[in-house]
């Protein structure tokens, strides 16, 4: 479960961790000046970043049948892409992106001069939880590029 409870800690309320310089995607400590500042659309619209999510998220192994598994990582899409905070990346995790990493890089350095872009990265918003949850999504394209993303993660395992 640690992957809920990452995005829930840091990419929800605990913003200000994230400020002080880790990587979100695995937890290191950036170095002044590192990282590469992303959008919650570049995260979860990229196949490396669900390979990196999927190969240890342990609740996958405990289903049994292929949809339960896609029901799952659908889930964990929505969750995911709910985040409203932008991610950072430390100079190897960002290798897991297709990004623009000057763009990211300038983006990184703003956002740590000036606190924003603070929110505004959702691609949906969730409402309820577990099997009751409601995903109301604000970003199709984004979204639906997002599941394939991710699906297609899950199937080159
Ligand atoms: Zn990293």
């Amino acid at each position: 479960m640690s992957i809920l409870r990452r995005v829930k800690g840091l990419f929800g309320s605990n913003q200000a961790s994230a400020r002080l310089g880790a990587c979100d995607t695995c937890s290191a400590s950036l170095s002044t000046g590192e990282g590469y500042l992303l959008t919650t659309a570049e995260v979860v619209t990229s196949e490396g970043h669900w390979k990196r999510v999927l190969q240890a998220y342990p609740v996958l192994e405990m289903l049994k049948s292929d949809k339960d598994k896609i029901l799952e990582i659908q889930q964990l899409v929505s969750q995911t892409a709910a985040s409203d905070t932008p991610w950072m990346a430390c100079s190897k995790c960002i290798s897991l992106f297709s990004v623009d990493r000057g763009r990211a890089m300038r983006a990184a350095a703003e956002w740590r001069r000036t606190g924003e872009p603070s929110q505004g990265s959702a691609l949906c918003k969730l409402e309820g939880e577990g099997l009751n949850m409601i995903v109301k999504v604000a970003d199709d394209t984004n979204y639906r590029a997002a599941l394939n993303a991710a699906t297609k993660a899950y199937k080159s395992l």
